[in-house]
Order: structure tokens, then sequence, then C-alpha cells
């Protein structure tokens, strides 16, 4: 059928271009690796089988693991390492013998360093001056990734160096902090998750456009310095002090070793530790010290003899899969969670992972009692990444027609992987979205946990996200494990919270696709909650970053009665909604000084202390002429006195708080 086939083939390349749009230029893709791969195949297959409908613009004539669009090839000095590996102590005992051999009885030392999780780079310098950065592609050509590169923080602009020109070669790595909260973003706009910090590493040095690779926060640590694509320095160590001299980041975690076992013993060292390390690594780099020594050892046909990459053993373990829950998220999204027979993945004891959706169970073919491989790959909460066998009484995964928590209504709407509860009061939405709000990095309260907010929830204290304006120190002192400086600490960052500024204030609503960058976007485009709330679809876009399907559901959340009484109830409660570009001198407290004398109710010294110059207001020890206001708590001494004399004014702390988050004076 070739007028069937030539509908397909064109259809599937629309397709494909408008994946490879998503994925290459706006970098969101919509679909897997693995959808991406299935259609290209297809297309080939026809294309191979209709040689007549191959045309040069065809996506199958541009892919094939080169580079990319957009990036221009570029030919490495010196090809750039791939190392062999060693899985296990036997074999890079092995690699050690060889090397004493080959040195016949030569004194000699290796340099062990952490192998980093991320992407290879090449970072060219000319006159102290970074001028082009080349990833590491397959060794011989990378892409050019300069303008990107030129992104990273850690990556000198400019840097003290003797020699007229050189290569800084590193890697590029993202951090799990950055990693976790890039990936939280991508949740809340609807995106899909990197896999692993690698693959954010690799995706955000690669996208055509800076700005994004910017705001990714990757970072560069250097590895090897190089003129002419020969070794700088006599020894690699030197080399190492020398780039770390320039100002280049260098891990620190590396050793001079006299020999094997030292070596080894620093990689079982970092096995144990590589858990607190706030990167991901994948094992350790030896490498012989001299390079006239490394010289004399050479290479096989694939790999340098003088150095080794010892790999730790994948972060996976078998365990049991012994029930799947569902648990139900702040937009109601239902989410399997398999509970697992506790196993132990690189030190950490795992009990549970996320199956993600409905699909995602079938995918794996997964039934309650099957035992399952588990891993760990940057993500908190690992993964289940196949079945291995089946238990012998299983049980298939059925989703719940109610909510296991509400009884309310579930719906999976056609096109979503999830299915949600549908029901606005659901306790467990309610007890997620005040987790979301009191957030770090959101409202930032502190002390404002899962297991205050399952009290607070559960005995009714608290019915919408506003009520916790409304809580107070004998409210929270009657519950259960809650210390009265705790819960007054509470009070206090609840008190806080209400100076956040109005991205704060956005993220913390929980609008469907508004994340922190989304949010700044928002703000800085209309500069009030009241003009976001007002807009129109149209208007929202006018805000970077902001398509038709964010501007939706912005629009839509203020339309709905429920969030327009949450949102009254939040200015009463004193929240912002004014959008100040921070400003350089103070805040409400500004040109104001303070005396702060006997014990607060709820604050510390020191903690009334930030309270005040946060606000842009000063502390001082004695009372004068000059005092705005004296603070007095329980057992004040002269001070309250003196003030009295003087006619200073006196106020609580509850007065205080009330001043500095922008309270009348
Ligand atoms: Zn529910």
């Amino acid at each position: 059928m070739p007028k069937d086939a030539a509908a397909r083939v064109e259809k599937l390349r629309e397709t494909l271009r408008h994946h490879e749009r998503l994925y290459y230029v706006l970098d969101q893709p919509e679909v897997t690796d693995a959808e991406y791969d299935a259609l290209m195949r297809e297309l080939r297959d026809l294309e191979s089988r209709h040689p007549e409908l191959l045309t040069p613009d065809s996506p199958t004539q541009r892919v094939g693991g080169k580079a990319r669009e957009g990036f221009v090839k570029v030919a490495h000095s010196a090809p750039m390492l791939s190392l062999d590996n060693a899985l296990d102590e036997g074999e890079l005992r092995d690699f050690d013998r060889r090397v004493r051999e080959l040195l016949r009885g030569a004194e000699f030392q290796y340099v062990t360093e952490l192998k980093l999780d991320g992407l290879s780079m090449a970072a060219h310098y000319r006159d102290g001056q970074f001028v082009q950065a080349i990833t590491r592609g397959d060794g011989l050509v990378g892409e050019d990734v300069t303008e990107n590169a030129r992104t990273i923080r850690s990556l000198p602009l400019r840097v003290p160096s003797k020699l007229p020109q050189f290569e800084a070669r590193g890697e590029t790595v993202m951090n799990r902090r950055a990693f976790e909260r890039l990936n939280a973003e991508r949740d809340e706009r609807g995106l899909a998750r990197f896999a692993n910090p690698r693959n954010a590493a690799a995706g955000s040095l690669r996208v055509l456009e800076p700005s994004i690779t910017a705001s990714r926060r990757l970072d560069y640590y250097t590895y090897f310095l190089q003129v002419d694509g020969q070794p700088a320095y006599p020894r690699h160590w030197e080399s190492l002090e020398e780039l770390a001299r320039m100002g280049f980041k260098v891990n620190a975690n590396r050793k001079l070793c006299r020999d094997v076992d030292e070596v080894l013993r620093f990689c079982a060292e970092w096995e144990a530790r590589r858990e607190q390390l706030p990167y991901e690594i994948d094992g350790v780099v030896v490498k012989v010290d001299s390079i006239a020594q490394q010289q004399q050892l050479g290479w096989t046909a694939k790999a340098p003899r003088w150095a080794i990459a010892y790999k730790y053993p994948a972060r996976q373990a078998l365990t049991v899969v012994e029930n799947i829950e569902v648990q139900v998220g702040r937009t109601g999204a239902l989410t399997p969670v398999a509970h697992l027979k506790p196993v132990e993945v690189s030190g950490v004891t795992v009990s549970r992972a996320t199956l993600h959706n409905e699909d995602e169970i079938e995918r794996l073919g997964l039934q309650i009692g099957d035992t399952v491989v588990i891993e760990r790959s940057g993500d908190v909460i690992p993964k289940v990444v196949r079945v291995e066998s089946h238990g012998s009484g299983r049980k298939p995964f059925r989703m719940p027609e109610a909510c296991p928590v509400c009884a309310g209504k579930i719906v999976r709407e056609e096109g979503e992987a999830a299915s949600r509860c549908i029901n606005a009061n659901c306790p467990a939405r309610l007890k997620e979205s005040i987790l979301h709000f009191a957030a770090r990095g959101v409202m930032n309260i502190d002390g404002m946990g899962e297991a205050l907010v399952d009290q607070l929830v559960d005995r009714g204290l608290v019915h919408s996200v506003a009520d916790i304006y409304g809580l107070t120190l004998a409210q929270l002192v009657s519950l259960e494990r809650m210390a009265a400086k705790s819960a007054g600490n509470v009070i206090v960052n609840i008190e806080k919270s209400k100076q956040s500024p109005l991205p704060r204030i956005l993220t913390a609503l929980g609008i469907r696709f508004v994340g922190e960058r989304t949010a700044v976007f928002l703000a800085e485009a209309f500069g009030s909650l009241d003009r976001i709330a007002q807009a129109s679809v149209d208007e929202l876009q006018r805000a970077e970053e902001v398509g038709p399907k964010v501007a939706e559901s912005v629009y839509q959340f203020f339309r709905e009665p429920r969030n327009q009484e949450l949102v009254e109830r939040l200015r009463t409660a004193g929240l912002k909604f004014e959008y100040e570009v921070v400003r350089k001198k103070g805040g409400p407290l500004d040109g104001m000084t303070f005396v702060l004398t006997g014990t607060l109710p709820n604050l510390s010294r020191e903690e009334a202390t930030r309270v005040i110059e946060s606000a842009g207001g000063k502390v001082s020890g004695s009372v004068s002429r000059k005092t705005s206001y004296v603070v007095a708590g329980e057992e004040a001494g002269s001070k309250l006195d003196k003030a009295r004399s003087l006619g200073v004014e006196l106020i609580d702390e509850s007065r205080l708080l009330d001043l500095a988050s922008g309270g009348r004076a």
C-alpha cells in the first residue's frame, strides 16, 4: 500500500518534528526517549522499505548520535580519555600488577580522584581568557557549547596564567539539590522528570538557549590541564594543584597513594561516604602520577594503560513488593507507592519506591508479592526498575474507585496519566497543600512538618491553608509532642512568613504548572497578585515563559470561588500582595532603633534581633531619646523604667512582629 505508507511517513515526520522541537529547542520533552525512539524506528523502517519516499529533510537524516542542529562540531586537541573499568578489587589489583611489570620495579605513585557522574567537557583558554568549550562527544569530536558553558558559575572566565594557551578538561555536573529542585519545578509545570543528575547536566549543557543552561545551576570540576594536547606539568598532581591555584574548581577529595592498598582504602572510604556528597559519583579514577611513566606505559587500542576507573556497584537491590498503597497529592493526584521488604541500598535502608501511576505498573508487569529490582539514582525516593520474578501468591493492583482518604470520587481524565480525587475538601489534599505552602523555599515555615500538619487537620484546627494564620500558641501547645518552645518557634515562623515576597506566595498557592521560576516571571510582569488574578488568558501570556497551558491554569485558578476566598483570607492575614523589587535599604523598620528587655514569650533575643534587622531596623543595648521602641518581655529590668522616664513607647513581641511585617506604627 504505497499510498498508505506515504501518509504514515508524512504523519510520523510531523510528529517527530514536533517532539524534536519540544526536546531540542524548548527543552520541554513530552515523550520519553523510548517513545521517541520507537517513532523514529518506525519511520526508518518505512523509508527503507519505500526508498522513493526518502527526502533530505526527513528527521532520520540528521540523527545519529552526532552533533545536534545548532551546535558546531569541533575536533579535540587530543582524544578525550575513555578509561578501562575495574569492577572489583581483583580487577584493580590486576591493573596494578600490569603497571608494576611494565615499570620494571621503578618507584611510582598513584593519584586517586572521585569520579563525578556528569558530562565531560574541555574548556579552552587563551591569554588567561575563556574562549571555547567542547563536549566530549565521541572523544575525538565534540560540540561547541561555549555560550552555554559560559553561564556555569564555577567556570572562571579569566584566570591568572603564565601559559599563553591551555585547556582545562573536567566534568560538568548538577548537584543533588539543584537536581531535586529542577525536577520539582518540572513536576509543577507538568514536564517529564530527568532520570538522574547526569542526564539533567547533559540536557542542560546541550540546550540551544543559554539562558536555560544558566537557570540550571551546573557546576564544573576540572581534572586535566593540557597544552597543545599534552600534559602541562611533569606530574598529574602538579596539574591539579596548578588548576586549583588558577581558580578552577578541583575536587578536594583526592589523594596521592603509594600503593594499591592505599588506593583501595580510598575507594572503600568514599564508597561508604558517597551519599553524604552533594553530587553523584560512580567510582574513583586511578592514574599513575608521573607523566614520564605514563608515556612509558602507553596506550592500548582503546584506553591508556596508566589509568583505570574503579566503578562502584550499581545502587540496585532485590526485594519483595509487600503491598501497593495509594498516596493522595496536593492536586488530588493518586500516586501508587510500593511498600517494600526493607532492604539496604548503598548504606540506606529503603522500604518504599514510587510507581508514578497505573501505566507504569502495567508497563512493569508488576503485581503485589513480586520480587523486583530497585534502584537509587539521584532521587531521594528510589524507583522500581523491573520485575525479577513473580511471587507465588501474587495479586494484581487495582486503582481504588474511591479516594482512600476521603472516599470521594476518583476521576482519570483522558490523556492524563494520573487518577485524581476531585474532592477539593479532601483532607489528604489539604495536608499536602499545607506542607507545600510551608515548605522551605516557599513560605519557609520551619517546624510545620508532617507530624504537626497531620494533627492540625485531623483535630479540625485547620480546614484551609489560610487557617494557619489564625493558630494560637495555646492550640499548638495542646498538641502531642509539641513543646512550648517549638510551638513558639512555629508561631514566630508563621508570622515571619507574612513578609514573603509575591513570587513565594504565588508558588505557595499551588497553582498547577506554576513553580518558583514561573512565579517570578508572573510577579515581574504584573507587579501584584490582584493584577495577576484579574488578567485574561491572553494577558497572562505576556509574562516570560508563560504559554497557553500555564496561562489557562492561572486564569482558571483565580476563577474558582474557593481559591478567591483563600486569597482574600491571606490578604486579611497580612500577606503582601504587591511585588516590591528588593529595596536597597531596610524594610518596614527602616530608620528605627529597638531595645530588647526581659524574656519574650516566643522569640529568643537572637531571633528578635534577626526579625528587627531583616526588616531594616537596628537593635541597641541601651535606652536613649533616640530609641524608637522598647520591646519588653517578662521580668524586664531597669531599661523598662528608663523607657518610661524618657517617654519611649513600650511594645510586646506580637506588636513587634506586626511592625516588622509592615503593620502601621
Ligand atoms: Zn480524597
